[in-house]
Parts: structure tokens; C-alpha cells; sequence
């Protein structure tokens, strides 16, 4: 069994005004041939869970190219049509094959493209022709289309936000999709999009909405004549008339079931969209509440300036107020700004420089701050995830500093890389559990490895790009009516 696989994984936030070029795959990932086999083997990641189902199954696999960057703008043309053109000349090449597994994300937005997966999917399956099955796993984030499911035989959602199951899922879509080049199943799919725009902030899985959904769809895939079920709760920061909830149900060879399954996930879904209005406290208040909180750490969650939502990553309101009221033993973590790196680097580890530090990339995460601070550490910014997400899988920052000032600690970094493990605050020299208040720039990822330290969690409502306050957003091109931005929409599930 010959298998050609390949990753290109990208959420797009539309309002971002940072163009995601091949600089930015570069400083994240971007790799061919074998050397994706080398990389990925053994990680907590989807290509890593294809890695070892193929190896299990005795399967040969065709790795051509594995592509990711940083949520952020826009991917622009020349490195969509690059990545997308080397997966078409690898299948060209590749010969005789049984099948081919792709690791898609679902909310790439390309130059001149709404739907990247969509092309990705359609430009393949032109390629391999009808017989040839497709199984593609995505993002939890996905915002499911039509072009998506028209042309895989399988698609497999995470089922987890923290997105804990890559590998489950990797692995899953490998063994369907050998079953189906063993005519042992015929996956037959239903889908649904309701009209639902649910922010970020209670898209999380331990509990809400999504965890209501998922209890629900782990019932049905207990009947055997269910493949699988996918909830996407999309992402919303990408305005495309695609963006939303989105469901998706596999069965063995039953369309009705499949209907019927997928237009009940959509009922509850719609039933229960209340709850996914999410609010977080002001600045001010969470900061307040964090120091007179007891015990350590507590953590400040900066929801909504998460480069891992495409948010710039470089906001400053939360530090500002820190600072104002003076508080003592804080981490902020991690703030982008490759200029102030810089800075520190030039002065030198103990070197007391005044500079100017975030709120420069736009001004929707706040202004930039003027601080005078000592450089603490320097490093190269590399890692490796030791959390319950992509656990083993290196991390670069790039070159990163610590900047002290009067005890809050600031780690700046040149690459963008959401902070969803401590690893990334202990890399540096820093202690996470012996400091008072770390400041952790996720929405919702670093509640998997943060959770089980943290004494407490204070989500805050700073500015930033990936906000669930949709009303500070300035959407065209959506679909609408969508609930919650038109709350009174009347919608009637079959
Ligand atoms: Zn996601």
C-alpha cells in the first residue's frame, strides 16, 4: 500500500494586517521528502499519528511537502501556489498509489482564495483521479465547504480544544482510509452549517457548548454504521461566507443515517447557542483580582491577543496596567517584537536599556510602551513542547530576550508561536510556579498544560485580533443573518 502524504496547515485572520509569507512557513515549518518522515515520527501532531499508522500497517509512504505558519493575514499567492504546486509535481512523480493523506487545517485563507483546503482538495483529486481515495484531517477550526467534502472521501476534525487528539486523529484517518482501499467501508457523508458564528472563547471542549456536542457525537459513533463525526466550531476571524459552526458525519454506506445524525447535531447546536456568548473581565478588574488573589501562579489569559487565532501578538494593555499599579514577581508571556529582541541583544544579558516595547503592528492591541528594564537572558528561542499538545515537537521562537522590568518579566520573541506551554516561559530561565502572576497570551490552547499549575485562571478582555467580543470586528463577507452578531435571526433546523 502506497500512500503520498503532505501537510499545509494555515488559519487565516482576515483582519490581520500581517501577510503570511513564506518568511513566516520558513520560521515555522516548511520541509520535503523524508525529512517530513524524520520530523514528525513519534510527535503528538496529525502527520505524527499518520507516521505510525502507516508504519503499523506496513504501509510505504510518499511525503512530498509539510507546510505551516503562524496564524496571521492573508497567505500570500506566491507561497500558496509554491506549496500547492510541489504536492501536484510529487503526485505527477509518485507513480502507482492506493491512497493519499493529507494534514489540512480548514481556515486558510489564500490571496484571491476564500477556501485554501477547497483548492487544495479539488487541485489533488484532479491529479489522483475518482479512484484514488483522500482522507485529510482538519482543524477543530475549520470552516467547513462544500469544496472540502466534494472532493475527500474522508474528512476527520479534532475532536478536542486544546487541540489534544492530532495524533488520535492522524491516526484514525490513516486506518479509514486503508479500509477503504480494502473496500471494507464506504464512507457516506451528511453536513450542516447552521447559521452560527461562535466566538473563540467558549469553543473550548472540557465544558459548554462544544463538550455538549462532542458527549452528544461520541454517542453516535458508537453504532458501528457510524465512521465518524465532526463538530467544527470554525473560525470566525476569517470573513468568508464559509466562516461558522460546521458538522460533518461519515457513515458506512448510509446516507438517511448520516442526514438524520448530522441535522440532529445541528438542532442542539442551534438550541444551545446561547452559550456561546462568551465574556471575560476588563483590564483593570483582572488585574486587580490577580494580585489579590492567594497563592501563585495565577494566570491572566490574554484571549484576545493570540497569535494562535492570527491576533498580532505584540499587546500591551495587560503589562500597562501591571506596571501601573506596580505589581511585583509577573511574567509576560511572550510578547512579539523583533525590533526590542534586538535592542536587548545589542545591550547585552545585564544591560539596563530604555525602549519601546509592543503595540506596533497595528493599533488594535494596544499602544507601544516605553520601559526601562535590565536584560535578563538571551537565547535562540529553541524549545521543545513538553505539554499535552504537539509533546515532543521542537519550538522555535527565534532569537528571544527577557527584559526585567522592576519584576515583571517580559519575554520577547522574534518568531510568532502561541504560548500553550510552560516550556516556553521555563526555556528562558523563569520558574512559572514560583512567580505570582504569568500573563499567557492563548485563548484557549494553554489551558492544557497551564490548568494543572495554575491556582487560578482570570480570563481578561484586553484588545486584539482574536477577541470574542465579534462586535469589534468589521465583517463584509460573511454569511448573515448569523447568530450572535444578528441575535434576533430566526432559523428553523429541519
Ligand atoms: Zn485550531
Amino acid at each position: 500500500m502506497r500512500l503520498f502524504l503532505a501537510m499545509f496547515s494555515h488559519e487565516t485572520n482576515t483582519f490581520s494586517n500581517v501577510p503570511t509569507d513564506r518568511a513566516q512557513f520558513e520560521a515555522r515549518d516548511l520541509r520535503y521528502g523524508g525529512e517530513i518522515v524524520e520530523t514528525y515520527r513519534g510527535t503528538g501532531t496529525c502527520l505524527g499519528g499518520m507516521i505510525a499508522a502507516a508504519e503499523r500497517l506496513g504501509a510505504a509512504l510518499v511525503p512530498s511537502v509539510a507546510a505551516a505558519a503562524s496564524p496571521a493575514g492573508r497567505v500570500t499567492r506566491d507561497i500558496y501556489e509554491h506549496v500547492k504546486q510541489r504536492m501536484l509535481a510529487d503526485l505527477e512523480r509518485a507513480g502507482r498509489l492506493d491512497g493519499v493523506l493529507l494534514d489540512l487545517h480548514g481556515a486558510m485563507v489564500p490571496d484571491g482564495v476564500d477556501d485554501g483546503e477547497g483548492d487544495i482538495i479539488a487541485a489533488v483529486r484532479r491529479a489522483v483521479g475518482p479512484e484514488v481515495p483522500i482522507a485529510v484531517t482538519l482543524d477543530f477550526h475549520s470552516n467547513l465547504g462544500e469544496q472540502m467534502i466534494g472532493g475527500a472521501d474522508l474528512l476527520h476534525g479534532y475532536k478536542t480544544y486544546p487541540h489534544v487528539d492530532m495524533a488520535e486523529r492522524g491516526t484514525e484517518a490513516t486506518e479509514r482510509l486503508a479500509q477503504v482501499i480494502g473496500r471494507r467501508i464506504r464512507p457516506t457523508a451528511a453536513w450542516r452549517k447552521p447559521p452560527l458564528l461562535p466566538p473563540l472563547g467558549n469553543q473550548g471542549t472540557a465544558r459548554g457548548p462544544m463538550r455538549r456536542l462532542y458527549d452528544l457525537a461520541g454517542e453516535m459513533e458508537k453504532d458501528p454504521k457510524v465512521l465518524s463525526v465532526s463538530v467544527f466550531a470554525g473560525f470566525p476571524l476569517a470573513d468568508i461566507p464559509d466562516a461558522g459552526l460546521g458538522i460533518y458525519v461519515v457513515t458506512d454506506d448510509d446516507q438517511p443515517l448520516a442526514e438524520r445524525l448530522a441535522g440532529r447535531l445541528a438542532r442542539v447546536a442551534w438550541e444551545h447557542r446561547g452559550e456561546f456568548i462568551h465574556s471575560a473581565l476588563p483590564v483593570k478588574e483582572a488585574v486587580a483580582r490577580a494580585l489579590a488573589a492567594d497563592g501563585r501562579p495565577i494566570v491572566l489569559a490574554d484571549m484576545a491577543d493570540n497569535t494562535g487565532g492570527g491576533a498580532a501578538g505584540d499587546g500591551t494593555e495587560i503589562l500597562r496596567e501591571l506596571l501601573r499599579v506596580g505589581a511585583r514577581s509577573a511574567v509576560v508571556a511572550c510578547l512579539w517584537d523583533r525590533a526590542a529582541v534586538q535592542q536587548c541583544v545589542k545591550a547585552g544579558v545585564g544591560g539596563r536599556i530604555a525602549l519601546e516595547i509592543g503595540g506596533k503592528v497595528d493599533d488594535r492591541h494596544g499602544a507601544p510602551l516605553s520601559v526601562t528594564g535590565t536584560v535578563r537572558t538571551l537565547s535562540d528561542g529553541r524549545f521543545i513542547h513538553r505539554g499535552p499538545m504537539m509533546n515532543g515537537l521542537p519550538g522555535r521562537l527565534g532569537p528571544t530576550a527577557v527584559l526585567d522590568v522592576d519584576d515583571v518579566k517580559v519575554i520577547l520573541i522574534t518568531y510568532r508561536w502561541q504560548t500553550l506551554d510552560p516550556e516556553m516561559i521555563r526555556f528562558v530561565g523563569l520558574d512559572p510556579l514560583k512567580e505570582k502572576i504569568l500573563v499567557v497570551k492563548s485563548t484557549i490552547h494553554y489551558r492544557a498544560a497551564f490548568e494543572p499549575i495554575a491556582k487560578e485562571i482570570i480570563e481578561v478582555d484586553a484588545p486584539g485580533l482574536s477577541s470574542s467580543n465579534l462586535a469589534r470586528f468589521d465583517f463584509r463577507r460573511i454569511r448573515r443573518p448569523i447568530f450572535p452578531l444578528d441575535p434576533d435571526l430566526v432559523y428553523e433546523p429541519e
